[in-house]
């Protein structure tokens, strides 16, 4: 099948990929013109494992294009995937700015009928509103289809092209089947396809995020009271996830989500509860224990460095918001080093992948190093900010060579606080009891 893919993030180049990986032809188009110059220089504009080989194999067969030419993309596809931006809003809704522009484009540019696919996460009631801004310029049937994604970052095409689900929101069962038929080399071992009204798609995408992120919340919530009461998250975390109503996914403690889609869309669902007169208390509270656990890290090394924090020298390892992508969109670490960075302290910072998106963002407030363990040279503690597999069993010798303070902030919980009271570090980690080193 011919498809267009218009927007070519996280989202749009994974799609556009893994669709013609399974042999359709794919055109990707983006208005950013260096991005599209980049990937038609074989560039890759993301860190996304895997996704590199994909596209190149496919551009090399002549299935993936790139280009900046929506109309005549528009022109010689059947389906056209919407995989845009839509970020967070004045109000805390999403701004659909990006989306609408794109529904125009495409309509101006048909010349027959077309099946329009919303990938990207748009509020209740956005198909109503694309469809008519289509219908208002062109003629010509759209058939539009909320199709939302629910791709990780870090393990996009895996998720892609096994995905839990595939949900499929319209009421045509034609248009419906053609999807389908998109998915089926994805979906084969689990035809886990669900269709249904686009409404329910557009608020099941939301409903999804928002439950994950309050797994994060609660769990930090009760680290909070695990700290008071000298009760260790980690095995309360364990207790609870073996039980099978519940699942162990999504219940860590630590310095709380981040990212391009948690944050924002919790945000989006309690904007669409405000405007319905609806008030999502347990979604705007995910939200508030979120926020606030960032203040309350800061906090933590201020009070420990107190009267000294000027001029103090501190290491950091993590930007990205989560392992595996160079993803820093309202990334955890960001913030806490720029409030740190307000303190006076002096902060060095490795991250494997996210230095080049990270440093433009901390613009100053902390030094990019490309070695993890030249941030700790002569540093007064080290801070870890994500849970990249190179720093869950690092060289502790190397690294009590070099911190001038064998002191620790762990915002991921990621050593055995025993081991590392045994090895005389000052370790201080998320809702487990404090052990004195050695
Ligand atoms: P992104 O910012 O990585 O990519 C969006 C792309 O759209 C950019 O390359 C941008 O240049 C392009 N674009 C913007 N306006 C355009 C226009 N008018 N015409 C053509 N291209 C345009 O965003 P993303 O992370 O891929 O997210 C896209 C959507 O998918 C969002 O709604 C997001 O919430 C949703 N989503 C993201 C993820 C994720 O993990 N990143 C997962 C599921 C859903």
């Amino acid at each position: 099948m011919r498809i267009a893919v218009v927007g070519s993030g996280y989202v749009g180049l994974v799609a556009g990929a893994c669709f013609a990986d399974s042999g359709n032809h794919v055109s990707c188009v983006d208005s950013n013109a260096e991005k599209v110059a980049a990937l038609k220089a074989g560039k890759i504009p993301i860190y996304e494992p895997g996704l590199s080989e994909i596209v190149e194999r496919n551009v090399k067969a002549g299935r993936l294009d790139f280009s900046t030419d929506l109309p005549a993309a528009v022109k010689t596809s059947k389906v056209i995937f919407i995989g845009v931006g839509t970020p967070e809003g004045a109000d805390g809704g999403a701004d659909l700015s990006a989306i609408f522009t794109v529904a125009r484009q495409i309509g101006q540019a048909m010349d027959a009928p077309r099946i329009v696919v919303m990938k990207s996460t748009v509020p209740v009631g956005t198909h109503k509103k694309v469809t008519e801004i289509m219908a208002s310029v062109t003629e010509h049937r759209v058939q539009y289809v909320s199709n939302p994604e629910f791709l990780k970052e870090g393990a996009a095409i895996a998720d892609f092209t096994r995905p839990d689900r595939v949900v499929i929101g319209t009421d045509d069962p034609m248009v419906a089947t053609v999807i389908k038929e998109l998915y089926a080399p994805f979906t084969r071992r689990n035809e886990r396809i669900l269709v249904m009204s686009p409404a329910s798609a557009e608020l099941t995408k939301y409903a999804a995020n928002a439950m994950l992120a309050a797994r994060i919340s609660f769990m930090n919530e009760i680290s909070h009271l695990c700290d008071c009461y000298g009760a260790d998250v980690e095995q309360v975390r364990r207790g609870m996830g073996s039980d099978s109503r519940i699942g162990d996914a999504f219940l860590y403690a630590g310095v709380g989500y981040g990212g391009s889609c948690f944050p924002k869309d919790v945000n989006a669902l309690a904007a669409m509860g405000r405007a319905m007169d609806e008030p999502m208390r347990i979604v705007e509270a995910v939200e508030a224990v979120n926020r606030e656990l960032r203040a309350r890290f800061a906090n933590r090394v201020i009070q420990r460095f107190k009267g000294n924090t000027q001029g103090t020298k501190l290491g950091a390892w993590g930007l990205a918001f989560k392992a595996r992508t160079d993803d820093v969109r309202e990334s955890p670490a960001i913030e806490v080093i720029r409030l740190l960075a307000k303190e006076g302290f002096k902060i060095r910072v490795h991250d494997p992948e996210a230095m080049g998106t990270g440093g433009l963002e901390l613009k100053g407030s902390a030094e990019c190093c490309d070695d993890g363990y030249d941030v700790l040279d002569g540093a007064a503690a080290l801070l870890i900010f994500t849970d990249w597999p190179q720093f869950r069993t690092p060289d502790f010798d190397l690294m009590e060579q070099k911190l001038a303070g064998k002191v620790v902030f762990d915002g991921r919980n990621l050593y055995d606080p025993q081991m590392m009271a045994d090895r005389g570090f000052e370790y201080h980690c998320v809702g487990r009891p404090h052990i004195p080193p050695a």
